[in-house]
C-alpha cells in the first residue's frame, strides 16, 4: 500500500468536510480531503438544491457569528469565481410569542424585525396564521446553495493545490494514519467531517440518523419567492413547517416537523390553503441529530478535530464552521465562543439518544 505524507487530511467532503479543506487550504497547508462518492454527490446531508440561511439563528445566540463568518467567506470566494453561494431575501419566522421561531432569533443578537399578527396576514396572504401568532423577520437571510457550494469549496481547495480523492472510501482511521483501500495518509492533523458516516470512526458520539426527505411543491405566482421569502414557522406545538418560495430552477421548497409524526401534505394543507399539497418531487436526505440539537465542533484528541452532528441546521454555517476547524486544527485562536459544540459535552453519556427526532431541515 501506498504511503504518503500530509499536514493535514480531512476524511469526507460534504458540507463541513469541504470547508475544511478550503480553509486549510487556505493556510499553504499541504492537504489532502478523502471523499467516498463524488463531489457535490446526493447521498448525504447536502444536496436538494437549495438550503435556507439565517442570521439571527433561533437555535443557539452562538450561531449568529458562525453565519455571519459563512457569509463573508462566501461572499469572497463569489467576487473570485463570479458564482451566488448565498441569495439574501430575508426569512420570517412566526409562531406563538413565546415559542422558539419567535424567542430565538430576538435572543441571537442580531438586527430583526418584530412583526404584529395583522402585519403577518398583510405580509404573506398565503399563509393560514392562527390566531394570536406574530412574525420576527430576519433581514440578512435568504437562500444557499449546497451542491454548488460544496463544488466551490473543494474547486478552491485544488487551486490552492489540495489532493482531492473521490469514489474513496475511508475505511479506518489509526492514530495519525487515515487507510482508504489503496492508499495510508499519515497526517499530523485529521479532521473527520463524514456526515452519518462520524459514528462509524467516533461510535462514543451520542448521534442519531434521521432520515429527511426533501420536498417540492408547484410553483405558483403567488408562491415565488419575492411574495413567498423563506420562512420558519412553529405552526403548534406539535408541527413546524419551513421552506422558500419558487426562484431560478428551484419549486417550492417545503420541510414539516417532527418528520417521524408529521405528514408533509397535511402539514401544507393547513398552513398554505392555496398551495397543491401533494409533492412533485421528493427525494431522500438525511440529518444527524446530537441530543441537544447542536453541532459537534472541536477537538477529540491531539491530531483529530471533528465536525458533525448537524442536526438539521448545519448548512448555512458551514463555511465558517469549516474557518473553525482549520483554526482548530492548527491550534490558532477561534474567531468565536465554540464551547456549546464542545465534541465532549455528552461524555458519560455515550449513546444517549436524542431529546426529539424532528428531524428539522432548516
Ligand atoms: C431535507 C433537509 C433540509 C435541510 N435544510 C437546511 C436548511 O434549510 N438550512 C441549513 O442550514 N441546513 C439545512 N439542512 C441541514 C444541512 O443540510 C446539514 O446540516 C449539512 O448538509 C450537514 O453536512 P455534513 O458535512 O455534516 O454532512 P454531509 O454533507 O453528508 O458530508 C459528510 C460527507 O462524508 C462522506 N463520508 C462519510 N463516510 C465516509 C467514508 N468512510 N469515507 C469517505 N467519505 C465519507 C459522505 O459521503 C459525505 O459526503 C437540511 C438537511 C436536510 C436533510
Amino acid at each position: 500500500m501506498l504511503t504518503v505524507r500530509k499536514d493535514a487530511v480531512v476524511v469526507g467532503l460534504g458540507a463541513f468536510g469541504s470547508a475544511a479543506l478550503w480553509r486549510l487550504a487556505t493556510r499553504g497547508l499541504n492537504v489532502a480531503g478523502i471523499e467516498q462518492h463524488g463531489v457535490g454527490h446526493d447521498q448525504g446531508s447536502s444536496h436538494g438544491g437549495t438550503r435556507l440561511f439565517r442570521i439571527a439563528c433561533m437555535e443557539h445566540p452562538g450561531l449568529s457569528p458562525i453565519a455571519m463568518k459563512s457569509l463573508e467567506l462566501w461572499t469572497s470566494l463569489s467576487a473570485e469565481t463570479g458564482e451566488t453561494y448565498v441569495r439574501q431575501t430575508g426569512l420570517l419566522y412566526v409562531g406563538n410569542p413565546d415559542s422558539k421561531a419567535i424567542t430565538g432569533p430576538q435572543a441571537a443578537g442580531v438586527p430583526v424585525e418584530l412583526l404584529t399578527h395583522a402585519q403577518v396576514v398583510e405580509r404573506q396572504p398565503q399563509y393560514n396564521v392562527q390566531p394570536g401568532q406574530i412574525g420576527v423577520w430576519d433581514p440578512g437571510a435568504g437562500i444557499c446553495y449546497p451542491e454548488r457550494n460544496v463544488r466551490a469549496h473543494v474547486a478552491a481547495a485544488q487551486r490552492l493545490g489540495a489532493d482531492v480523492h473521490t469514489n474513496t472510501n475511508v475505511l479506518a482511521i489509526e492514530g495519525t494514519t487515515v487507510y482508504t483501500p489503496t492508499l495510508a495518509i499519515e497526517a499530523d492533523q485529521i479532521v473527520i467531517a463524514a456526515g452519518a458516516g462520524l459514528r462509524h470512526f467516533v461510535p462514543d458520539l451520542p448521534l442519531k440518523h434521521v432520515p429527511t426527505p426533501v420536498n417540492w411543491f408547484r410553483p405558483k405566482d403567488s408562491f415565488a419567492l419575492e411574495k413567498f421569502p423563506a420562512f420558519v414557522w412553529d405552526f403548534s406545538d406539535e408541527m413546524g413547517l419551513w421552506g422558500h418560495g419558487s426562484a431560478e430552477d428551484y419549486a417550492v421548497k417545503i420541510g414539516a416537523h417532527p418528520v417521524d409524526t408529521v405528514n408533509v401534505e397535511d402539514a401544507v394543507a393547513q398552513a398554505f390553503p392555496s398551495l397543491d399539497p401533494i409533492p412533485f418531487d421528493v427525494k431522500p436526505c438525511h440529518v444527524t441529530d446530537s441530543p441537544d440539537e447542536q453541532f459537534l465542533v472541536g477537538r477529540l484528541s491531539e491530531h483529530v478535530t471533528v465536525a458533525g452532528g448537524d442536526s438539521g441546521h448545519g448548512f448555512k454555517h458551514c463555511a465558517g464552521i469549516g474557518e473553525l476547524l482549520a483554526q482548530i486544527a492548527t491550534g490558532e485562536p477561534t474567531y468565536c465562543s465554540t464551547d456549546f459544540m464542545n465534541p465532549h459535552r455528552f461524555s458519560g453519556e455515550p449513546g444517549r439518544p436524542p431529546n426529539r427526532s424532528a428531524g428539522l431541515g432548516a
